[in-house]
């Protein structure tokens, strides 16, 4: 169901957390039922990270609301807001901490009977909890720390203050009067890159990790900014494909796609795919986006190189643990099992143009060539011919256009053979066919014989047609190779000995072959070099087969 267009809210600029009552607040089902249903748990301890702008923000303003319902008393600490001066010393942090929460909560500060310096900050600060907060409390008190991975750029507060709120959810397990306390802790999962870790450095209560929205969700997002239903579902199928369901995003994107329609008389699926388009710029409306992904990269080359490799390969695939991690912890790949993927469009697009990485030496980087080589590897098991083993006529073709692009570059001849087994029609029907392949496998055996430098190929083009590229070769060297050809295929003695057959005059098989050189320039294509062969076979057969005919066709642009 699409909710009600909310016109002030559709029109701000996106990025903000969403209100607890908006109809835009999409549900990702079942996260807030989790979240809700934790705090209502005596003594929790819940964390809730993902990537930056995933909706964390949001989903607490939900939790809160929850709260409250419940009649709880809240207080929420954004780490983001905090003073400098407070961060300096781990007791002067504690001090703060316990003030904040008796001024938040309209308690009275008993802060100078409860701290002892001799007993140290730590014990001080939980007896102010106990005794000067939760005791005079009625209700739970859901305190909710957010952004704490502000608190990494200071070792001298967190490397403590961790510990300490781990304590007081180890010691709510028995003591009943810090059961009250509901903490929730939010983070972003960017953190880890600098820390260089590959775990979470709170490994302690339950975890929530945002996801994406999926293409459902990205619907009713897409609902709320008041298009039709129909239309709506074409924009979300297309935001979808883009950026899968990055709920900051998707929503960027239809804030920009509102506001043009307004002055625009484009439909807004043409809108939508300018908007697209530009996007994987920097000029696009992601920049800032994209140039913080970039800035986290950079910082580590390993981590670039990895992510240059996933971006270049459409598939699934497998990196060192850590480094996977890392990236998914950036939001910039998906993991599947033990692969990653890249998680969106955008970014492959983006990555791909936007070199990261030029250092070919990196380690990582060899690994994928030597990946690259199994892969060719495969590749030619995919273009061989099952009877001969010969290369198919893919594998020909490919081929041929690669040497043509480079022989034309070089400005050297190319030359190729067209050999095509004589009445093999009639030796089939005279022998059968299992003796036709034999026939077959035999001379293809005799044609790779025939030639003798690494970078001539003989493929089987058709049934019983093979084809042999020569580069580096001009019609001369053509001619010597298909003369060895004929007269290795009559060394083969395949012979024919029928009275009432008369097409093998020299009772054995034999074959005919055009032939066609060429320097490669831009005045032809390959297809054409295959043509002239092609036509100088058909003139061999027309004159009375087992002969080779030269193609004239390129002769005045080989001189
Ligand atoms: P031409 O001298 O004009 O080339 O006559 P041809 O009989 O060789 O040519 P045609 O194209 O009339 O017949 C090709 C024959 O090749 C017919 C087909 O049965 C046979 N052939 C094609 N592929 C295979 C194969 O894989 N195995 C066998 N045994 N025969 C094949
Ligand atoms: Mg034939
Ligand atoms: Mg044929």
């Amino acid at each position: 169901m699409c909710s009600v267009h909310q016109e002030s809210q559709m029109t701000e600029q996106p990025g903000g957390p969403i209100p607890p009552f908006s109809t835009t607040y999409i549900e990702r089902s079942p996260l807030e039922k989790q979240a809700k249903e934790a705090i209502e748990q005596p003594g929790c301890l819940l964390r809730i990270k993902s990537p930056r702008k995933m909706g964390k923000t949001s989903l607490i303003l939900q939790v809160k609301t929850h709260a409250i319902g419940l009649g709880y008393s809240t207080v929420h600490l954004d780490f983001r807001r905090i003073e400098s001066r407070v961060l300096s010393d781990f007791n002067t942090f504690l001090r703060w901490f316990c003030k904040t929460l008796s001024y938040q909560l309209k308690l009275e500060d008993e802060l100078e009977d409860y701290w002892d310096e001799d007993i140290g900050g730590k014990i001080s600060c939980t007896a102010y909890l106990y005794n000067c907060i939760l005791e005079k409390l009625e209700t739970p008190l859901l305190l909710v720390l957010s952004e704490i991975d502000h608190l990494f750029e200071h070792p001298q507060i967190y490397q403590d203050f961790l510990p300490l709120l781990r304590s007081w959810y180890e010691e709510a397990k028995q003591e009943e009067s810090i059961q009250k306390l509901r903490l929730i802790l939010t983070y972003s999962t960017e953190i880890y890159v600098p820390l260089k870790i590959n775990q979470s450095p709170f490994n302690v209560g339950s975890v929530l990790q945002l996801t994406r929205f999926n293409l459902e969700q990205t619907e009713a997002l897409v609902c709320c900014y008041g298009f039709l239903s129909t239309l709506s579902k074409t924009i979300a199928d297309q935001l979808y494909e883009w950026v899968n369901g990055h709920p900051y995003l998707t929503q960027l994107a239809l804030y920009h796609l509102n506001k043009q329609i307004e002055v625009n008389s484009e439909t807004p699926e043409v809108k939508l795919a300018h908007i697209i388009e530009e996007s994987a710029t920097l000029s696009g409306i992601y920049s800032d986006h994209l140039r913080r992904c970039l800035i986290h990269l950079k910082q580590n080359q390993e981590l670039a190189t990895a992510f240059q490799y996933v971006v270049e390969i459409d598939e699934a695939i497998t990196l060192d643990p850590i480094l996977a991690y890392q990236l998914e912890s950036l939001g910039l790949v998906t993991l599947i099992g033990n692969q990653v993927i890249c998680s969106c469009q955008l970014y492959r697009q983006y990555f791909r143009t936007y070199k990261l990485d030029t250092i070919d030496q990196h380690p990582l980087i060899h690994h994928i060539k030597q990946l690259e080589k199994q892969n060719i590897t495969l590749k030619s098991l995919s273009e061989t011919d099952e009877l001969t083993g010969l290369a198919n006529r893919r594998w020909f073709n490919s081929t041929i256009e690669q040497e043509w692009e480079r022989l034309g570059n070089q400005n050297n001849s190319l030359s190729l053979l067209l050999v095509d087994i004589d009445y093999f029609k009639v030796y089939n029907d005279l022998y059968g066919h299992p003796a036709g392949d034999v026939c077959l496998q035999k001379i293809a055996q005799a044609l790779t014989e025939c030639i003798n430098r690494s970078t001539d190929l003989v493929s089987r083009y058709g049934g019983e047609e093979f084809a042999i590229l020569l580069p580096m070769s001009n019609t001369q060297r053509g001619v010597q190779v298909a003369q060895r050809i004929q007269h290795q295929i009559k060394a083969l003695q395949i012979t024919v000995e029928n009275p009432r057959v008369i097409c093998f005059p020299e009772n054995v098989v034999t074959v005919s072959i055009g032939v066609a050189s060429i320097i490669p320039s831009s005045d032809f294509n390959w297809r054409d070099l295959v043509e002239a062969a092609d036509r100088s076979l058909y003139q061999s057969k027309r004159k009375g087969r087992n002969r080779i005919t030269v193609s004239q066709a390129f002769s005045e642009f080989n001189e």
